[in-house]
């Protein structure tokens, strides 16, 4: 895996992603997509889109817009609840989450439980057992105990709200500002993360609009219209992929928190009762979906909530191993009636589904998946990037950067290159290939520099096949196709290019 660091700048020298404005020195938080980064993305939209709505004859798909009226957001609680609890260092006068501070003492705690265990690895050699060496240790007992008191008493403080509490352990566990390194904190006080604005004519709080914290409140207030529009029974899902902004206190890790990310929802509507034998479904189908794409299982992992949201009765999050850990990618939240619930009471109209099955009417319960679509660019880059030893022309050992993603994401999936810029002959015949694959793929053409630097500059941005055009080319109509990942060359047929990718590259090769 490659620094983190270098993965940032690499992001940026090779067009996937800038800060934005950076000519005014940039935003915190926010970012654009470059050339490379757009197309990248918008495979992974088409991928969650195709296996979502295309793949499922029971989910059909929105657009529903970022504004929406005031009452959504008291309804679905973001008013009320949508809190972090924020403190500030008087020294530093850094800004941190008061559960993020409390959640790194215990992770401190976790690091030398883990340092005892790699020890007693190096000690006992193969005969290791990790497991009774956690059940049996009595100073990792210790540890452990400890771990789950500071997030049991984190969960319960984080659900009444006690601000007081959230306090108490900061100055308990002697946490310090990592930046000063003094204890000089203030309260701690909530922070609403909502953006919010104000439509032109209504003056006050009548006209204050909110910039949508997630696009699962516009399937809600849509539920009827789909339902009634499409002749959907349940169980059937409504699926949205679009812009989410929150008001992080603490946007740090490049894309991984954003003010202003993309999300990629479904909300699944069922009857009531069925939700845990759904949930466990869409648990398994997301997983497939991340492993689909090669992703080492390693590298994915469920971790259940014990701090339940207020609308939830059962949530998991799909973990990924970032550069820096493993981090929330996914979360599959069983939402029960609490939000159509709530839309009803405060719209006064009625929002419930007559089944025909039971011959009565309800208000449907929802299990919905939630990926950022910023989060997933990020474990796709981070998994795919590296550095790697390969023999050079000559045959000397030189290292090349490298993206390997899986071709059906990646962003230009066949380069085109003549083998001399300056021979009419190959520039034409390599021209002539590039217009008639370029109405299939998303292709380059190049003919800068020497071969060797091309093929250099399509691995850093993932390209899975070089196809070269050569003198031989000229006489038998065959050209030289290059793997990324193989380096293996082979010789084919002009016309037998096509269809050799077409598979390959394409999305629907993820769907079966
Ligand atoms: P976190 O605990 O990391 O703040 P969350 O639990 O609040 O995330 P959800 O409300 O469940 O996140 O949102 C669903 C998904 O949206 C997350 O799994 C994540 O992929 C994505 N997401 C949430 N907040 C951000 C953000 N600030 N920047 C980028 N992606 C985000």
């Amino acid at each position: 895996m490659m620094d983190f660091k270098n993965l940032i700048s690499h992001c940026k020298e090779y067009g996937f992603i800038f800060p934005s404005s950076e000519i005014y020195d940039g935003l915190s938080a926010v970012y654009d997509y470059g050339p490379n980064g757009v197309e990248l993305k918008n495979n992974i939209k088409s991928y969650w889109w195709k296996s979502m709505v295309q793949m499922h004859k029971n989910i059909v798909g929105i657009d529903a817009a970022i504004f929406m009226h005031p009452k959504t957001w008291k309804a679905s609680g973001h008013v009320d609840a949508f809190n972090d609890p924020l403190v500030d260092n008087k020294d530093s006068k850094k800004r941190y989450r008061a559960d993020q501070l409390i959640e790194g003492y215990a992770e401190k705690i976790e690091a030398k439980i883990n340092k005892d265990i790699e020890k007693a690895r190096t000690r006992f050699g193969d005969a290791f057992d990790e497991a009774q060496f956690r059940a049996t240790n009595e100073r990792i007992i210790e540890r452990q105990k400890e771990i789950d008191a500071v997030l049991n008493r984190l969960a319960d403080a984080m659900k009444t709200g006690n601000m007081d509490d959230l306090k108490a352990q900061i100055e308990e566990y002697e946490i310090v500002c990592p930046e000063s390194g003094s204890r000089n904190w203030t309260e701690v006080r909530q922070f609403n993360l909502m953006f919010n604005t104000q439509l032109g004519n209504i003056a006050g709080e009548e006209g204050k609009l909110y910039l949508r914290p997630e696009t699962a409140q516009g399937i809600f207030v849509n539920f009827l219209n789909v339902q009634k529009s499409t002749r959907q029974k349940v169980p059937f899902g409504i699926a949205q992929i679009g812009k989410a902004f929150r008001n992080e206190i603490v946007a740090r890790q490049f894309i991984f928190r954003m003010r202003e990310f993309e999300q990629m929802e479904m909300q699944f509507f069922i009857q009531p009762g069925t939700e845990m034998q759904w949930y466990e479904y869409w648990k398994e189908t997301r997983l497939q979906w991340h492993k689909a794409l090669g992703t080492d299982s390693s590298k994915l992992r469920f971790h259940d909530h014990n701090n339940l949201a207020h609308y939830a009765n059962a949530a998991v999050d799909i973990e990924f191993e970032f550069p820096f850990g493993f981090k929330e990618l996914e979360g599959i939240h069983s939402r029960t009636d609490f939000d159509l619930s709530q839309h009803q009471e405060l719209s006064g109209k009625k929002i419930q589904y007559f089944d025909p099955e039971l011959n009565e009417s309800y208000v449907p319960y929802v299990v919905e998946t939630s990926i950022g679509c910023d989060r997933m660019f990020l474990a796709m880059i981070s998994n795919a990037l590296q550095e790697e030893n390969v023999p050079d022309a000559d045959g000397q050992d030189s290292v090349r950067t490298v993206m390997k993603l899986h071709p059906a994401i990646a962003p230009v999936k066949v380069a085109v290159l003549p083998l001399l810029k300056n021979k009419e002959e190959l520039t034409s015949a390599a021209t002539a290939l590039y217009d008639q694959l370029k109405v299939h793929f998303n292709c380059q053409y190049d003919e800068k520099d020497a071969i060797g630097r091309r093929y250099r500059r399509q691995d850093a941005i993932g390209t899975p096949y070089c196809i070269t055009i050569d003198f031989e080319t000229l006489e038998n109509n065959t050209v030289t196709v290059r793997d990324r990942d193989s380096l293996e060359q082979v010789r084919l047929k002009i016309d037998e290019v096509k269809n050799f990718f077409q598979d390959k590259v394409s999305i629907e090769s993820l769907l079966v």
